[in-house]
């Protein structure tokens, strides 16, 4: 178990990610990874071991291309459970190229939901419990769902313990957050809101904080 962050915002969102990550930092982690949207396509980044890895990658990509600043992007570190420590396996695991999810913790149910998923198409990419989130996202969003209505049809599929954070393509100025025994907090800002694991990844950049609890979601 180890961390998330996301933000919403009208600024550029990939330095404040980053330094919310390094502030999980001391939790512990194997890999690291970040989704954004810019220019209408979701752009993820992953790599295996610390976080100055992910760095160099992003700015390798960014040299690379010419994309518009995200203003919402979610991030993590994580501490593999399920599937080997390989960028593959890393977060944020996406559905289709549309919806991105970073997830702490166990999802306990996921052998299940994915021989289902499988039989309706999906295809899954990495060997970790995460990956039957997004593809549970997609299915609702395709049903016809908005993002809210979508998080809670997924969250009433689900066991176990777990704090997640997804954003998908067709509402980009959203994120679904939900927790069940990890942590997670919300901070208000000025034109951006944030969430992080813990209130110390997200006081620097908001005194406004909203703790959750076993059972909600936002
Ligand atoms: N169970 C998930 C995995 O193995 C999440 C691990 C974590 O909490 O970082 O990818």
């Amino acid at each position: 178990m180890c961390g998330i962050v996301g933000i919403t915002s009208f600024k550029e969102v990939t330095p404040r990610i980053i330094s919310s990550l390094k502030k999980l930092e001391y939790r512990g982690y194997d890999s690291a990874g970040i989704a954004s949207v810019s220019d209408g396509a979701l752009q993820v980044t992953k790599s295996k071991g610390k976080l100055i890895n992910l760095i160099e990658k992003l700015n390798q990509v960014s040299d690379a291309n010419s994309y518009s600043y995200p203003s919402i992007a979610i991030g993590h570190t994580r501490w593999a459970t399920h599937g080997n420590i390989n960028s593959e396996n890393a977060h944020p695991l996406t559905s289709e190229n549309k919806v991105a999810v970073v997830h702490n913790g166990i999802i306990e149910n996921y052998d299940s939901i994915k021989i289902s998923l499988e039989s309706e198409g999906y295809t899954f990419r990495s060997q970790t419990d995460t990956e039957v989130l997004p593809h549970l996202f997609m299915k609702y969003i395709k049903l016809g769902n908005n993002f809210l209505q979508a998080g809670r049809l997924v969250l009433k599929e689900i066991k176990g313990a777990f704090a997640f954070v997804a954003m998908s393509l067709d509402f980009p100025n959203e994120l679904f957050v939900s927790r069940n025994s990890s942590p997670l907090a919300i901070g208000i800002g000025d034109k951006s809101n944030f969430v992080g694991s813990d209130a110390h990844s997200i006081d620097h950049l908001t005194q406004k904080i909203i703790y959750l609890e076993d059972g909600d979601h936002a």
